[in-house]
């Protein structure tokens, strides 16, 4: 085991299930203390992956906080600190609220999408640099996605906030970097989650649009995007910050009729309906 993270803290916002939970266990066997963190919704997962974490020789705790709130961002960035005597690393990745086109978008679900993302983040960040002024460094992790880069179909909330993201990651990171605080953005593209493999099992014809539309042939697999969380959070990347790393399967280079003529010529047979192999 390399042990990247050996010494550090890491609190990670939603990370009961998918892409949170994959990066806060990759965190904890890189050697990291992890505060997992969900809003306790269902509400055995969060201690359930500290149990795994554990299991597996690693330390964490689990923590439940609602990051539309600022007290519980408060309560869990406290947690974290009085816990484990530090802070290292913040991966804001939580999410919740519904997204619509404009003229269907409630105010409610807007205000939701909003208060998890912008929100949640201006509140974390501002608790948690100080703490890492203090060590002398720190790695944020603000996780954005490729409808934060470009509009996706009937996402005004998602996309207006996770768009956001991106340029609050790229000017904290402007205003902090000469504390050797980076600051940066995962954009995720479809990345398959437990929550949404039901789903694509269910619906063999949206996986085949996706073998259609992504360059690499597949969504992504929960331990790739961990792995650039990864990359993010530990010193390989000490000269890396306000940059948005696509981790996308190459969606976001393609031209659009690259998209389309796949889609709508159809691609080879054979490649759609060939097996995933997974990495
Ligand atoms: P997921 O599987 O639905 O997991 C979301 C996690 O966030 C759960 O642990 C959930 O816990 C927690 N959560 C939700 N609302 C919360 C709140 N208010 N406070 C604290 N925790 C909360 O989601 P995911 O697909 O892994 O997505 C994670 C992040 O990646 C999101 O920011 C999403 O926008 C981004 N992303 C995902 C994809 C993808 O294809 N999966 C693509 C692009 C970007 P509870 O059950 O307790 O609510």
């Amino acid at each position: 085991m390399s042990m990247r993270l050996q010494g550090k803290v890491a609190v990670v916002t939603g990370s009961s299930t998918g892409i949170g939970k994959a990066c806060a266990t990759l965190f904890a066997e890189e050697g990291a203390c992890v505060v997992v963190n969900d809003e306790g919704i269902e509400q055995d997962l969060g201690p359930q992956v500290v149990e795994e974490i554990r299991a597996k020789g690693g330390t964490a705790s689990y923590f439940c906080a609602d990051v539309t709130k600022k007290e519980d961002i408060e309560s869990l960035i406290n947690y974290a600190i009085l816990t484990y005597g530090r802070l290292d690393i913040l991966m804001n990745n939580a999410v919740t609220g519904r997204s619509s086109a404009l003229m269907d978008q409630e105010e409610e679900e807007w205000e939701k999408v909003y208060l998890s993302t912008v929100k949640a983040v201006y509140h974390s960040c501002k608790l948690a640099i100080p703490e890492m002024i203090k060590l002398g460094g720190g790695s944020i992790i603000n996780v954005s996605s490729i409808h934060g880069m470009l509009g996706g179909r009937s996402g005004l909330a998602y996309s207006t906030f996770k768009g956001a993201l991106l340029n609050m990651t790229r000017q904290i990171a402007v205003d902090y970097g000469c504390y050797n605080i980076r600051v940066n953005a995962l954009c995720p593209g479809r990345i398959v989650t437990e929550r949404k493999i039901g789903f694509l099992e269910q619906n063999p014809e949206e996986y085949r649009r996706q073998k259609a539309v992504y360059p690499l042939g597949r969504p992504g697999a929960l331990h790739e995007i961990a792995t650039a969380a990864l990359f993010l959070a530990s010193e390989e990347s000490s000269f890396v910050t306000g940059h948005a790393l696509a981790v996308d399967g190459g969606f976001t280079a393609q031209l659009q009729d690259s998209i389309i003529t796949p889609l709508e010529k159809g691609i080879s047979d054979e490649l759609l309906e060939r097996d995933i192999i997974w990495p």
